[in-house]
This record gives structure tokens, sequence and C-alpha cells, in this order.
């Protein structure tokens, strides 16, 4: 029997495996089979935001030079295709490359933690601090025993489901990414809005070699469609969007406080499986090492109540949500975001004319 069975190996379910496996008997299951070595990762921007990079500080680590992918940029290009503006402002993103990053938080994991990968759950029975968790690998399937069960199984969690089906999570969006040979070094990351598209955002991140392209759909059959508009739009602005590389797909929430589940009795949800991410720019990682640390405080203080501790501990995060629901309007009603763009405010001059951009 487990004292903890961790259903993700993801950034929430890394750092939590971290944070107890030397104080109890942990299983850190994953369904990538090649997620400890050379892949890709997750369908993601990679961009540590500041509130991430502040979580890294906290958990005592600094990142490693091979996690970093060039080119490092400080500015974010805003475009509101429908008012047909755009406005340039200072972020300080570091760009990473997701996959080694996965790879990395799972080597900080302390060799007493069993990780199975290329392991997925299947079924999940029990309460009271006895649970049966049923694990689907090639080989066939298994049984084991936990006495807690975390589940870091991200936006479409098989433990959210199967343990709390009550609990409808937030709402959903179909993330499409395509990795594009980039034509020229973009000075930026950029940030598109347009309702025709999407009432959330698309994104590109130059990632070394390539230029990615992002967008936050609604999910449906028009998605692809509403892609290829994106595309089309964006060849104005100087996007050279032909050759594709590689194409992704994920799921993408956009919580309210209500609809964020953190777990019950000896079942917590961690990451964006409890629903933690912030709904005005979908940055995800600092929720994940957020959420995970406080999992691991409740968990510290005996198992049987560990969702109610959790929750408690959680209170500062729920506002923080709160806070990012109520800052999303002035980003995405068209009016607002249109009165913003035109004002100026706390934007900044860049001289897309200077001969060294490139340099
Ligand atoms: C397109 C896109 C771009 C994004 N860009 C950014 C960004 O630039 N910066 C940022 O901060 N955030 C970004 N996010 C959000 C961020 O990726 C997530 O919030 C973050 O990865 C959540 O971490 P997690 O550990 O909770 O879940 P995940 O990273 O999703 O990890 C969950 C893990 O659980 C495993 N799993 C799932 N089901 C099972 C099962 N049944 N059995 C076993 N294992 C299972 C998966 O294989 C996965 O490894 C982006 C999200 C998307 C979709």
């Amino acid at each position: 029997m487990y004292d903890l069975a961790i259903i993700g190996a993801g950034p929430a379910g890394a750092t939590l495996a971290r944070a107890m496996g030397r104080q109890m008997k942990v299983l850190l299951i994953d369904k990538r089979e090649n997620l400890a070595a050379g892949s890709p990762g997750k369908c993601c921007g990679g961009l540590l935001a500041p509130d991430a990079q502040k979580m890294l500080a906290r958990m005592g680590v600094a990142l490693p030079r091979e996690v970093l992918v060039g080119p490092q940029i400080f500015a974010v290009r805003a475009i509101d295709l429908a008012a047909g503006r755009e406005r340039f402002y200072q972020r300080f993103y570091i760009n990473i490359d997701r996959g080694k990053f996965e790879q990395w938080l799972i080597s900080l994991v302390p060799p007493a933690v069993e990780i199975r990968l290329g392991c997925r759950l299947t079924g999940l029975k029990g309460d009271s601090g006895s649970y049966r968790l049923c694990l689907y690998r090639s080989g066939g399937r298994e049984t084991v025993q936990a006495r807690a069960v975390v589940g870091a199984d991200g936006a479409s969690s098989a433990v959210r489901r199967l343990a709390f089906p009550d609990t409808p999570g937030p709402r959903r969006y179909l993330a499409l990414q395509e990795w594009l040979q980039a034509g020229e070094a973009l000075p930026h990351f950029s940030a598109i809005f347009d309702p025709a598209i999407t009432d959330f955002y698309a994104w590109t991140i130059p990632k070394g070699e390539t230029l990615l392209l992002g967008a936050a759909l609604a999910p449906g059959k028009d998605a692809a469609a509403k892609f290829t508009l994106l595309k089309e739009k964006l060849e104005p602005y100087g996007y050279r969007l032909k050759r594709v590389i590689r194409k992704e797909s994920a799921l993408i929430l956009r919580p309210r406080p209500g609809k964020i589940f953190t777990g019950r009795e000896s079942i917590l949800l961690i990451g964006e499986a409890a629903g933690w991410i912030s709904p005005s720019s979908a940055e995800g990682l600092s929720y994940a090492f957020a959420g995970a640390l406080l999992a691991a405080k409740a968990l510290s203080g005996g198992l049987p109540a560990a969702a109610a501790a959790y929750r408690k501990l959680a209170a500062p995060l729920f506002r923080n949500i709160l806070l990012k629901n109520m800052k999303a309007p002035f980003i995405y009603n068209p009016l607002l975001r249109r009165l913003i763009m035109g004002s100026g405010l706390a934007s900044m001059e860049i001289d897309l004319e200077c001969p060294f951009r490139n340099n």
C-alpha cells in the first residue's frame, strides 16, 4: 500500500512528488511513455511568467541553462485584428523548452519515489483513506492501493472525472498550435485578439529556428477554420506562416473561482486538474507549483483531512483567480480593449526599422 499515489507527472505532480518523496511512500505515474527523455513536452507556449519564476525561487531551485530556448525577448506585441490596432508592452517572460523543463522537474524528484511512465489511470474506487487504482500499461492492467490520491492529470483530469463526476469543471477551450519555420527572428512575442476568431486569444512565440503560432478556440467543428482565418489575417502584419513543421493540440481551461474543485477526504486535485490556471492569460505554471506546495503542506498535516486543509490553505489562490476574472474584461471586452490600446497606456515605442534588431 502506498501512502500517496500522484496521477500525472507534469509540473504540478512532479513538484508534489519532490515535496513529499522523503516523508511518505509515494507512487508517481504518467500516461506518457517518453516524458523523461526526448519528448517535445506538453502542447504549451513555454513561457515562464514572473509569477512562475517567483514560485521556482520559493521552491529553492534555479533554472538550468539547457532548459532555456532562444531568443529571450522583452516585449509583447498586442494586435487587435478587428480594430486594426497594435501596441508593444514590456514583459519579463523566460522562453523555455517545455519538454526539457518537464524532464528537469522530474529529475528533481527524490529516488525514493516510485515513478511509472507509460502508465494510465483508468479506474478509482474506495473511500476514507483506502483507495484502489486501476492502472493500464502496454503490458496489461494492474491494481494498486493508496491511502491518499492526488489528481495532477491536467485539464481533462481522469481523477476528477472518476472521483467527482458531480463537479463539472471550468469552461474549456481547444488550443491549436503550429510550429512553423521562421523567416526571420521576430523580436517579440505576440498576443492577438479578434472576436471573429475567439473570445480568448491567440499568440506567436519565437522558439529557436521556429515560430509557434497558437490559439485558444471554442471547441467545435469550425475550430480548424478559425485557425486558418487567423493565419490569413496575420499575413499583413508580417508573419510568414506557410511552412508548417508540426501541429499539436490540447484542452485549456478558463476558470471562475466557483468551478475550481480541490478535492474531498483524501483525494486532492492540483494544477489544471483542479482548474488552477489564469483566466486572463492562460498562464498555468505558477498555479501548478503553488497548488502542489499547498497540497504538500496539507498532506503533511495528516491524510484523512488533507482535502479540507488544502482547500483552506488555497484561499489566497481562489482570491487570485477572482482578481484575474475581474481583470479579464479590460483585455477581452472589445470596447474596453480599444479604449486602453487607443490611449497607449503603459505601452512602449519600438523602432521596427532599427538596423540592429536581428543581430
Ligand atoms: C497551448 C497551451 C499553451 C500554454 N502556454 C503556457 C505558457 O506559456 N506558460 C504557462 O505558464 N502556462 C501555459 N499553459 C498552461 C500550462 O501548460 C498548464 O497550466 C500546466 O501545464 C498545468 O500543469 P499540470 O501539471 O497541472 O498539468 P499538465 O502539464 O497537463 O500535466 C498533466 C500530466 O498528467 C498526465 N495524465 C493525464 N491523464 C492521465 C492519466 N489518466 N493517467 C496518467 N497520467 C495522466 C499527462 O500525460 C501529463 O503529463 C498553456 C497551455 C496550453 C494548452
